[in-house]
């Protein structure tokens, strides 16, 4: 068995407990998997300070310095018989290095430590410094003696690895994890096998894999580690690359999609009738769809585009291209408000074209889901409409040609799989009748940049919307806190008296769904009592509500018959309503960048002036108020976008990235290592056009690779 895969509880110091604990902590099963955990930054101990140069705002620091005096201190004699008590005693340590003194204190261990630092021995002491009554002190500093310290390496940059506070408590301490890192490394240094093929080694001037291993955890200096570094960004971002653009390789070449080759009448009709010009970006993407869908490869497109930037009018024309070449369409919306919403503009669209689209949704009557079901299996209902209720056993399609999705990420990888299984459409071809697959279309207003997009969804080809329809006005971004809520209640009466509407949004604060509801309700409450009917109306709309409920009191906003919508966002305002001119965020520090950006989106549609006002209480977290400000700065979706990757730093366990991506990486930064990204890609693409299923013998190293499980990538796109 080779050392790499040696269960973890057999490296020296380990055993099963801790074993249990590196497991459950940090994911680490195997020597292997250690050393592929890597620190998240380094303490230089390439440096002593001198006792004078201390401040409190140090970070660690390193010493070398001579104990003058070693007292026990605490209640009771310091001797009994002439011998030292220890217990209940806590260790203080006056040691000068000739420019100042400091005090070192020890709580635990005490005995341990009377012994070893006699006064007149000198050490390398390295800890924080904390100030103390005016002086400063070291709790519980590392120490290790002079000539030991130089050649067990502390002479250099440590790694601090990611750590947990059951780590630590169990003594898995940052000094431990080194001890194992290096017992593990000199275990496996000889079974360390290059993972690169040697010409992308000397093109790029990469180190090679045990150097980089060794110098990730223990760098000689700062060159060594920004070499080590660099090299494992580059493998991880080459096989995530090579692994995402292997499975497009074999869609694109490999699953045939349904030609539609023409674009039909009524496309034409459409186009011809449409209340505006489509925006050049709309007009772009349109062009792509329908060399998609010409292609006789399927289609798996994902098409972003900012929050009113005019996804519905592509989807349209897509879905009237499938009609035109004789098969069905389906448009699927996460919330039953938005699926209404879709199918009024579509109907309205769609008027003149001789298309007519239906809606079915979870609260479609018995009857008319009859009919409809009828209508989708005999192929007379070209265009469909629908929530998940299309997703339903007994939905049948006659011949399923394309599937419009919006916002993707309300639906799960298994559903989107059960529509694909269950829709294939005959098509005739030279070798008689097939089955294929619907072309798929995910449209999703989450600004992601291009080239991360690419990434995150290597597999699906993008389509961007980066231009807004003209006459967009901007919407004005306000912060305040409760202390202006009289003025903000006298602004919000204001707008009322123009005629203008006004959404109150409240957040999920708690886990708990009853107690959420409870906030939301206060806060309605509170709103009623400084809006009363009969001069104003509100109207409240939550997750708890039935359809129906639901239903009545967004199209009551909808129609203007109510003034304010008080709502959560469980149910996702994805509403239209140009008239509303006012969006009030409760508690927007607990709310993330894009989801602050996607709700002020839906403001501003009309042609009056917009307002967003994020409220939040007086403090505010550095991270939560630099988000306030950006969101008050900018409307850019994909600058926010941007920076809230950017800001997405440590997550549950200290150093380690936490994130909503469908990978998750080790070492490379998505958002800060474009650069090396691109090159990767660009390796990865190489290798694949000439070799796209990568059975060629001098490419069996990379396949042996992508095996493992760190470059697996969940597929957000595989829907077969
Ligand atoms: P989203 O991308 O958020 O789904 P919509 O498709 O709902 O955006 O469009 C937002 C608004 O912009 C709608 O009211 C729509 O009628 C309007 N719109 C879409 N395209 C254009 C255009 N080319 N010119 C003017 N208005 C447009
Ligand atoms: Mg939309």
């Amino acid at each position: 068995m080779s050392e790499l895969d040696t269960a973890i509880q057999y490296l020296p110091g380990v055993g099963p407990k801790r074993a249990a604990l590196l497991s459950s902590e940090l994911g680490v099963n195997t020597f292997g998997q250690l050393l592929r955990t890597y620190p998240f930054r380094y303490i230089d101990r390439s440096s002593l300070s001198r006792i004078c140069d201390i401040r409190s705002s140090d970070a660690a620091i390193q010493l070398k310095a001579t104990v003058q005096t070693a007292e026990l201190k605490g209640k009771g004699p310091a001797e009994q018989n002439g011998k030292p008590v220890f217990a209940g005693k806590r260790l203080s340590v006056i040691v000068s290095d000739g420019t100042g003194a400091v005090e070192m204190v020890f709580f635990k261990g005490v005995k341990w430590t009377w012994e070893k630092l006699k006064p007149g021995t000198e050490w390398i002491f390295f800890g924080k410094p904390q100030e103390f009554n005016g002086s400063y002190n070291f709790v519980h500093p590392e120490f290790d003696s002079p000539d030991k310290a130089v050649s067990q390496g502390s002479g250099r940059l440590t790694g601090v690895y990611p750590s947990t506070d059951k780590l630590k408590n169990s003594g898995i301490t940052g000094k431990a994890m080194n001890k194992m890192m290096a017992a593990a490394l000199s275990a496996c240094m000889p079974e360390l096998n290059e993972t690169l093929p040697e010409y992308i080694l000397r093109e790029k001037g990469l180190v090679d894999l045990r150097t980089a291993i060794r110098d990730i955890h223990f760098p000689a200096n700062q060159d060594a580690l920004v070499r080590a570094t660099r090299r494992l960004k580059f493998e991880e971002l080459f096989y995530l690359q090579l692994s995402l653009l292997k499975q497009r390789y074999v869609r694109s070449h490999g699953s045939m999609g349904i030609p539609m080759p023409k674009v039909g009448e009524a496309f034409n009709k459409c186009y011809e009738q449409l209340p505006f010009p489509l925006t050049g970006a709309q007009k772009r993407v349109i062009r792509e769809i329908r060399e998609d869908l010409k292609s006789g490869h399927q289609m798996n497109r994902l098409l972003q585009g900012d929050v009113g930037s005019g996804k519905t009018m592509v989807a349209v024309l897509s879905a009237l291209i499938a009609v035109g070449n004789g098969y069905q369409a389906c448009i699927m919306a996460p919330t039953e408000v938005l699926a209404q919403q879709h199918f009024k503009n579509i109907q309205k669209y769609l008027r003149g074209t001789g298309v007519q689209p239906a809606l079915l949704t979870g609260s479609s009557r018995t009857a008319e889901r009859r009919a409809i079901h009828a209508g989708l299996e005999d192929g007379s209902i070209g265009i469909i409409v629908g929530t998940h209720a299309l997703l339903e056993d007994n939905v049948i399609f006659h011949n399923l040609g394309l599937a419009l999705i919006d916002e993707q990420h309300r639906f799960g990888v298994e559903q989107r799989s059960k529509l694909w299984n269950k829709s294939r459409a005959a098509v005739q071809t030279e070798h008689g009748t097939v089955m294929l697959p619907p072309h798929v279309l995910v449209m999703t207003a989450t600004p992601i940049p291009r080239t991360l997009a690419m990434t995150l969804y290597g597999d699906l080809d993008v389509s961007v919307i980066d231009e807004m329809p003209p006459g967009r006005k901007p919407v004005q971004t306000m912060h305040a806190t409760d202390s202006k809520r009289l003025a903000l209640n006298n602004f919000i009466r204001g707008q009322i008296g123009l005629g203008r509407q006004v959404f109150v949004v409240y957040p999920l604060i708690f886990e708990n769904e009853e107690l959420d509801y409870k906030s939301l309700e206060e806060g309605f409450e509170n709103i009623v009592r400084a809006f009363p009917l009969p001069d104003y109306k509100v109207a409240i709309v939550h997750g708890k509500q039935s359809n129906e409920e639901k239903n009545f009191n967004m199209t009551a906003f909808a129609e203007g018959r109510a003034n304010i919508l008080v709502a959560t966002t469980v149910i996702e305002v994805g509403v239209d309503v140009p008239n509303a001119s006012v969006m009030v965020i409760e508690s927007a520090e607990r709310f993330g960048l894009s989801q602050l950006h996607q709700l002020r989106g839906r403001v501003g549609r009309g042609c009056e002036k917009s307002y967003c006002i994020l409220m939040t209480g007086n403090k505010l977290s550095k991270e939560s108020k630099h988000r306030i400000e950006l969101m008050c700065q900018t409307e850019n979706g994909f600058e926010l976008a941007e920076e809230d990757m950017k800001m997405r730093g440590p997550g549950d366990i200290e150093g380690t990235q936490q994130s909503g991506l469908p990978v998750s990486l080790q070492i490379a930064s998505l958002a800060r290592d474009g650069m090396l990204l691109n090159e990767a890609r660009a390796y990865a693409d190489k290798i694949l056009s000439s070799d796209p299923a990568l059975t060629a013998p001098q490419n069996s190293l990379l396949v042996q690779e992508l095996r493992k499980e760190r470059y697996s990538v969940r597929d957000f796109s595989k829907i077969s």
